[in-house]
């Protein structure tokens, strides 16, 4: 098909072309008496985009979900107690991991549609008197069904109750398009990865492991070797690898992070509130539809998951937008699926972007017979883009 796909999954995400330009390099030697400026400028780097002095990122070659088993093995002894709400398929499928790894698993289940809930975690750690939970798992950005949730209000209740438990945030699709605070929020790790709001390919695991945690890691029994924290911390040092690094995504990620800290982060935070409204205001005002999101609070200004009307396919609204349209729609997983689409708004993304994200969703629910008006979801959309700035979002 002529032209280019548009891609509006959450994940992976448009590369800028200057990202891409930087990937492309010769291999050189990962043991160079230079190389190791290249990973101190990465692991640096990162330091500002978590928002961390205290904290220490590490870069592994895999995904997110090899961050959730690094801060499972490293940081927890073998049959220790985790909690987790679970109300989306990607705090599931952590939750399923941690049972998996031998864990035990305090599962709070919840709405999906919801967010984190705090004052039910409050009460299982308050009932929690012999501190038999070891770590408190949260999803701040629950991709599946557009739901972000509170994390320094989970800290909060983790401090009303003096828990010492760690607390683990998956960040993977928030970090580095909503705010994340490693040290002020007090997360213990924080899990992400390169293909979300980084604006890179798939391809690295990027973690960040508070004081504590890395403690923690040093005498804790679990079984692991390639995901060790304590050969990265060795090699990191001088910004070397246990193993051998991708070289093009150290160079990306060199190259995403300057973009983002010449954009300015809060800049960055700012346009994706505003764009993410943006197209809520297609949803909600222009065709009339409901998010998966139940309220205003839980609203994801990374990625939203539209639920399609009761008797329709949400599953045709994706083939249609890709087949006749090129336009690349994010699934609905699990139990939304077939219910829900979702548009990724998140990384290298801009007003017109948005606008043609919404134009081909509109149309594809158009063409499986979906009742809404022809260009009511553009209208609303743009009519918010142009009366609201990136500022005042
Ligand atoms: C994408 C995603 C993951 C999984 O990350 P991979 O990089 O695919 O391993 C985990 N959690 C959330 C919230 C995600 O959006």
């Amino acid at each position: 098909m002529a032209g280019r796909n548009f891609l509006f999954v959450p994940g992976p995400t448009n590369v800028p072309d200057r990202v891409l330009r930087a990937m492309v390099v010769p291999q050189e030697d990962h043991r160079s008496p230079k190389f190791g400026e290249l990973g101190l400028a990465c692991i640096n780097g990162l330091k500002k985009i978590f928002k961390t002095e205290a904290g220490t990122p590490f870069i592994f070659p895999a995904s997110g979900t090899g961050c959730w088993e690094a801060a499972l093995a490293n940081c927890l002894n073998p049959g220790d107690k985790v909690l987790i709400a679970r109300f989306g398929q990607f705090s599931h499928l952590w939750a399923d991991m941690a049972a998996r790894l031998g864990f035990q698993v305090e599962i709070l289940e919840t709405p999906w549609g919801e967010g984190a809930p705090i004052e039910r975690y409050r009460a299982a750690l308050a009932a929690d008197t012999t501190h038999s939970i070891k770590a408190v798992l949260a999803t701040q950005n629950e991709t599946a069904t557009g739901v972000n949730s509170n994390i320094p209000a989970l800290r909060a209740a983790i401090d009303s109750v003096k828990h010492p438990a760690l607390l683990m945030v998956d960040s993977v699709s928030a970090l580095a398009s909503v705010d994340f605070r490693m040290d002020e929020w007090g997360v213990d790790v924080c899990v992400s990865g390169s293909q979300k709001g980084l604006m890179m390919p798939a391809g690295l695991g990027i973690t960040c492991v508070s004081a504590k945690a890395l403690e923690l890691a040093k005498t804790s029994t679990s079984p692991r070797c390639y995901f060790d924290y304590g050969d990265m911390v060795r090699n990191n040092a001088t910004g070397y690898f246990p193993y051998t690094p991708s070289i093009p995504l150290l160079y990306g990620l060199k190259e995403a992070i300057a973009m983002l800290l010449e954009e300015g982060l809060e800049n960055v935070f700012a346009r994706h509130a505003y764009l993410a409204a943006g197209v809520r205001a297609a949803v909600l005002e222009g065709w009339g539809l409901k998010l998966c999101a139940t309220e205003p609070q839980w609203y994801s200004d990374t990625v939203s998951a539209i639920m399609v009307p009761e008797g329709f396919d949400a599953a045709k609204v994706i083939a249609r937008a890709y087949s006749q349209y090129n336009t690349s729609l994010g699934a609905g997983l699990s139990k939304v699926a077939g219910k829900v689409f979702r548009i990724g708004h998140l990384g290298d993304s801009n007003v017109v972007m948005c606008l043609a994200a919404v134009a081909a969703a509109e149309i594809a629910m158009i063409d499986v017979g979906i009742p809404v008006t022809p260009g009511s979801g553009v209208a609303a959309a743009s009519t918010y883009y142009r009366t609201h700035s990136p500022e005042a979002a």
